[in-house]
């Protein structure tokens, strides 16, 4: 048994990961994007997406959750020749049609029956899989292999995989840990704990960090928006479409909720503010998240009882056609006039938040709040980076100087943190012998695994590395 890193090693996008049982047969777990200047090492990149890896033993994909970066691939793999199946959970099979439908007309092609051509061949080999219950996949050497979802509570549907490969004395036992989120994700339930493992792969995105509390985090973004909404103008929330925007929408309205008949500023009472959600594909993820209730948590279902819309309130607008967005960019430029908007993408580098940025930037009115991870080279991480003292970012060839105030706030990631991240190693009965840390950017790696060597110190940990493939025999 052999596990390969075909992404995420690094840094923390294109994670694909290749689980080779014999010379016969191999699962790959994940197949994203590479974003920024983050670079599978082996050839491939944001821009040559193509598969430089042979999948001719490949059996099957087993995708963790529909986060561009873990799934955005998945065309390039059916047009390098992959006749496998997708496994994933119920939710995610829901997510993933939507999420590749958009990665495909955004990056590949505008060939509409192209695409539906994908889309079908996808809706014929993704088979979702209960939370909690073995799948056995088809092989075709003698080592049996079987997978179990398990939720990861990091967005819906996310999983970390458990899987045990061989039988009786021989039978090894891997998880990949995909993205952990945090124990308290508005929304979500908390990431199940695992008993034991033989093999640990595990993300280190924020392994040099911890989170503040999920209430700390709440009053820091009611803060925000109240100070922000001082001299009016427009809060700029670049988002990501699945995930962090419903949750935010949904702290959005608990704020809206606990202020009702209060002001946020002179003139603004609460009542009046604007929400705006400026991303037809974040809208459309909104309505699978109202859709997928019974995943939700007991909180948000309370809410619900309670007749509350979480991620459906009155204040709260969506913007669908591109006339609408500009007339919306337009307006707000012109007038300053109160609103918090959430527009895509995440990290700056596509899609409405540019315009809305190469419009607000310029006015110290204006405020761009940050709340998920910018990748190096991104101009979210120019933006954070130089925003605060007073420079400018490239945008679409373009310097724009930056006289707008940015502000992030940090747990807002969906993402555990250091302590949540070596919980996960530290309370399981039987901790792995070995554990491969990926999904990181090197230093953050670096301090995970000091960490982990500390608190666990019978176990083998190796960090990020950057050269060839090694074997972990375990
Ligand atoms: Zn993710």
């Amino acid at each position: 048994m052999e596990i390969l890193h075909h992404g995420a090693v690094g840094g923390v996008t294109g994670s694909c990961h290749e689980l080779r049982v014999d010379e016969r047969d191999a699962v790959l777990i994940d197949c994203g994007l590479f974003q920024g200047a983050e670079n599978s090492g082996k050839g491939a990149n944001a821009v040559d997406l193509a598969i430089e890896f042979s999948i001719e033993h490949v059996r099957a994909l087993v995708v963790t959750h529909v986060h561009i970066d873990h799934v955005g691939r998945i065309p390039y793999l059916l047009a390098a020749g992959f006749t496998g199946s997708i496994y994933c959970s119920q939710p995610s099979a829901r997510l993933l049609p939507v999420v590749l439908e958009d990665a495909l007309k955004v990056g590949v092609t505008r060939n509409k029956r192209l695409i539906e051509r994908v889309m079908r061949r996808l809706q014929q080999i993704i088979r979702p899989v209960d939370y909690g219950v073995w799948q056995t996949i088809d092989v075709r050497g003698a080592t049996p292999l079987v997978v179990q979802f398990r939720r990861a509570g990091h967005i819906l549907g996310s999983a970390w995989v458990d899987f045990r490969c061989g039988a009786g004395e021989d039978e090894r036992h891997v998880i990949f840990s995909g993205d952990l989120g945090a124990t308290e994700t508005p929304l979500l339930l908390p990431p199940d704990q695992p008993e034991s493992c033989d093999m640990l792969v595990l993300e280190s995105t924020y392994g040099d960090r911890n989170h503040e509390g999920r209430a700390r985090r709440q009053a820091a973004l009611e803060d925000i928006i109240r100070h922000a909404l001082k001299d009016a103008g427009t809060v700029l929330i670049p988002a990501f479409s699945i995930g962090r925007t419903q949750e935010l929408l949904y702290e959005l309205e608990d704020i809206l909720y606990r202020n009702r008949g209060k002001s946020a500023a002179d003139d603004l009472p609460w009542d009046d503010l604007e929400i705006v959600l400026d991303s037809p594909l974040a809208a459309r993820f909104t309505d699978l998240y109202r859709a997928l209730r019974p995943y939700w948590d007991d909180e948000a279902r309370t809410r619900i009882a309670q007749g509350r819309h979480p991620l459906n309130f009155d204040q709260l607008t969506t913007i669908d056609g591109h006339e609408d967005h500009l007339r919306v960019v337009r307006y707000l430029a012109k007038t300053g006039r109160p609103a918090v908007v959430l527009a895509a993408g995440g990290m700056c580098a596509g899609g409405r938040v540019v315009n809305y940025l190469k419009a607000l930037l310029g006015d110290a009115r204006n405020d761009i709040l940050f709340v998920g991870y910018q990748a190096q080279g991104t101009p979210g991480r120019d933006i954070q980076r130089y925003g605060p003292t007073g420079g400018y970012v490239g945008l679409d060839g373009e310097r724009f100087d930056i006289r707008a105030r940015v502000h992030t706030i940090a747990g807002y990631s969906a993402h555990a943190d250091q302590s949540g991240l070596i919980d996960f190693v530290r309370n399981m009965t039987t901790r792995p012998q070995r554990i491969r840390l990926v999904h990181g950017e090197p230093a953050a790696s670096a301090v995970l695994a000091q960490k982990l060597r500390a608190y666990v110190a019978a176990t083998e940990v190796a960090g990020q590395h950057a050269g060839p493939d090694i074997a972990p025999d375990a």
